[in-house]
């Protein structure tokens, strides 16, 4: 097993690019924790936290939670006990700060990054995944009206349940917002990490069986030893 224990990825991309999707695909494969910040920032608003009471204005308008509260809530993930065996981050980093903060971290844990997978997608495409996008209530498996609709009508595939939810920021006028912020913010730690020869870009146009192919070829290319279950 390579150096800092397991499988460290980031997957990187737009909103609606496929990352939980994707995620899911690499956790169930390789046995390693996904990490969404989105999910739980989402969690800190359901529950009322003091993150989350900051944290609800600025997601339903599209911008990004500030650095620190960021920063901070992934620093206690990453400190926990599951990750060692490997973990995939899904919606961190978002910006240069949060990537430095993160190299930070995993220096502080002896972990180091396998590797920076982008998900390429055209905007377009972006606002008609995140319009069609809903996930199961009870297990949070993700769905979409057109490109992954439950198999049985209304019955989630994987524990059945037939209640499902659609995001509040997942509107159309939000979804500007959250591409923009995307570009100005986020787009920058490309940069960043190719100049740390970590990154690797996928086409995030094909279908989501291709898209969990080529990240798999990339992971077949890292070397070493990545764990398959
Ligand atoms: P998507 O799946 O569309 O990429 P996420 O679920 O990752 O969106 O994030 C939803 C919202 O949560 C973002 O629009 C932003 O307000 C906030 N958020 C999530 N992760 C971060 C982060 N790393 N930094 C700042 N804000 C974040
Ligand atoms: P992200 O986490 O990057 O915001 P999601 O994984 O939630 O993106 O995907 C956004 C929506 O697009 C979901 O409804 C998902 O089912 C769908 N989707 C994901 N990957 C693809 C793909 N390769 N082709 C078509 N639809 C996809
Ligand atoms: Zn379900």
């Amino acid at each position: 097993m390579a150096a800092g224990g397991g499988l460290n990825l980031i997957l990187l991309g737009p909103p609606g690019a496929g990352k939980g999707t994707q995620a899911k695909r690499l956790e169930e494969q390789h046995g390693i924790a996904q990490i969404s910040t989105g999910d739980m920032l989402r969690s800190e608003v359901a529950a009322g936290s003091a993150i989350g009471r900051k944290a609800k204005a600025i997601m339903a308008a599209g911008e990004l939670v500030p650095d620190e509260i960021i920063i901070a809530m992934l620093s206690a993930r990453i400190a926990r006990p599951d990750c060692t065996s490997g973990f995939i981050l899904d919606g961190f980093p978002r910006t240069v700060p949060q990537a430095e903060a993160l190299d930070v971290m995993l220096g502080e844990h002896g972990l180091t990054l396998s590797a920076v997978i982008e998900l390429k997608v055209d905007d377009a495409a972006l606002i008609e995944r995140i319009a069609g996008r809903f996930t199961c209530a009870t297990c949070g498996a993700g769905y979409h009206d057109v490109f992954k609709p439950p198999k049985i009508p209304g019955h989630c595939d994987v524990c059945g349940g037939t209640a499902f939810t659609r995001r509040a920021d997942d509107n159309r006028e939000t979804v500007t917002a959250r591409l923009a912020a995307y570009h100005r913010q986020t787009a920058p730690i490309l940069p960043y990490y190719a100049a740390q020869e970590r990154l690797h870009s996928v086409d995030g146009m094909a279908g989501i069986e291709d898209v969990t192919a080529a990240v798999e070829r990339v992971l077949d290319g890292l070397g070493g030893d990545v764990t398959k279950k």
